[in-house]
């Protein structure tokens, strides 16, 4: 046999099989591009899960015709540019490959615009363009994705119930909603609202939002500033716990990351204070150089390296450590007066 090199539509569904893995994998990248693109404010339209509709409106930066029909390429991004930029990723975006990916597996339209000219609307059908129109010179952009995995039926096949890929999306719109507290979210499933933030920059009042009054309320602040970090956020007295470690958020320049270092950094700055088989509710924002964390270990983006891990853990323990040490004293000073 001989060897050619694969074609793009045929290379855009083999990174679809890593980069939309279920619903929950679209409005991840689709939401992560509206607050990439400077919005303020992000509404999220599911219907039966995002398996039949998944429709993200944003006020961001919107794009020009021709950027339009090329951001729908293989590795097209305005985000970088050369090698260097690689290791200094400030979006949340970078590969390049999640509309080509996304629009592979789907019927998917597009209408956006920079509110200066008038606006473009694109139709594409498992990858390929079907219809370009022009249309409204609202600043922003509109991306309905229906009929997910129309195209790949293996996939579409293994997708879990509707409460469970539904369960999926509103887990990571928590996430998001909980680092970006500035970016006001609407988000529906089936026409029904099932969370709005207010998008005032306040974190506790997401918190409320998200995980109720009650969880805010026993909520403590965490600041600390090392060398190379700058942790802020909320971290739940202890007790107020959960049985499952889902309620830790770990949040680094701006972007949710699943680490288990991280969770477990946290559950050693609670020490005896949680009671056996239990977890806390964490939301814990760290700031640090780009340079000293590597965003480009998967396609997902949901795992990262640091190149100083054990610094950051220990500043992660101590902090909680901390702020529990010298919540203690407050409580004190509060009762005699
Ligand atoms: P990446 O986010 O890694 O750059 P994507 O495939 O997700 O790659 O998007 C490709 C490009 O399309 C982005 O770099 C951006 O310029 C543009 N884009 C995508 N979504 C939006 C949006 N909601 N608003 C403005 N521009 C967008
Ligand atoms: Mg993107």
């Amino acid at each position: 046999m001989r060897i050619i090199q694969m074609p793009d539509s045929l290379a855009n569904k083999i990174a679809a099989g890593e980069v939309v893995e279920r619903p929950a994998s679209v409005v991840k990248e689709l939401v992560e591009n509206s607050i990439d693109a400077n919005s303020t404010w992000v509404k999220i339209e599911i219907k039966e899960a995002g398996l039949q509709v998944i429709k993200v409106t944003d006020n961001g930066d919107g794009m020009l015709e021709e950027d339009c029909e090329t951001a729908f390429l293989r590795h097209a991004t305005s985000k970088i540019k050369n090698e260097t930029d690689l290791f200094h990723v400030r979006t949340l975006g970078f590969r390049g490959e999640a509309l080509a990916s996304i629009a592979s597996v789907s019927k998917l339209t597009v209408q956006t615009s920079t509110g200066e000219h008038a606006g473009t609307r694109l139709t594409l059908e498992g990858g390929k363009l079907i219809d370009k129109q022009k249309s409204a010179a609202r600043k922003g952009t509109e991306i309905m994705v229906s009929e997910l995995f129309f195209n790949t039926p293996a996939r579409l096949k293994y997708m879990k119930t509707i409460h469970t890929e539904l369960g999926h999306i509103t887990d990571l719109l928590n996430r998001l909603a909980l680092s970006h507290p500035q970016i006001r979210f609407e988000v529906t499933h089936n026409g029904k609202n099932i969370f709005k933030t207010a998008g005032t920059g306040d974190v506790l009042q997401v918190i409320s939002q998200v995980y109720g009054m009650n969880v805010a309320k026993h909520m403590l602040p965490v600041k600390h500033e090392t060398l190379d970090f700058s942790i802020g956020g909320f971290i739940a007295k202890p007790e107020v716990t959960r049985a499952s470690r889902n309620y830790m958020s770990t949040i680094i320049n701006g972007r949710y990351i699943k680490s288990v270092a991280l969770n477990k950094a946290i559950i050693q700055g609670y020490h005896t204070l949680l009671p056996i088989g239990r977890s806390p509710i964490v939301v814990l924002s760290i700031q640090m150089d780009p340079i000293l964390v590597d965003v480009n270990v998967h396609p997902t983006k949901l795992e990262v390296r640091f190149s100083k891990d054990k610094e950051l853990f220990q500043a992660i323990e101590q902090t909680i450590k901390e702020t529990f040490r010298e919540a203690t004293l407050i409580p004190e000073m509060e009762s005699k007066s």
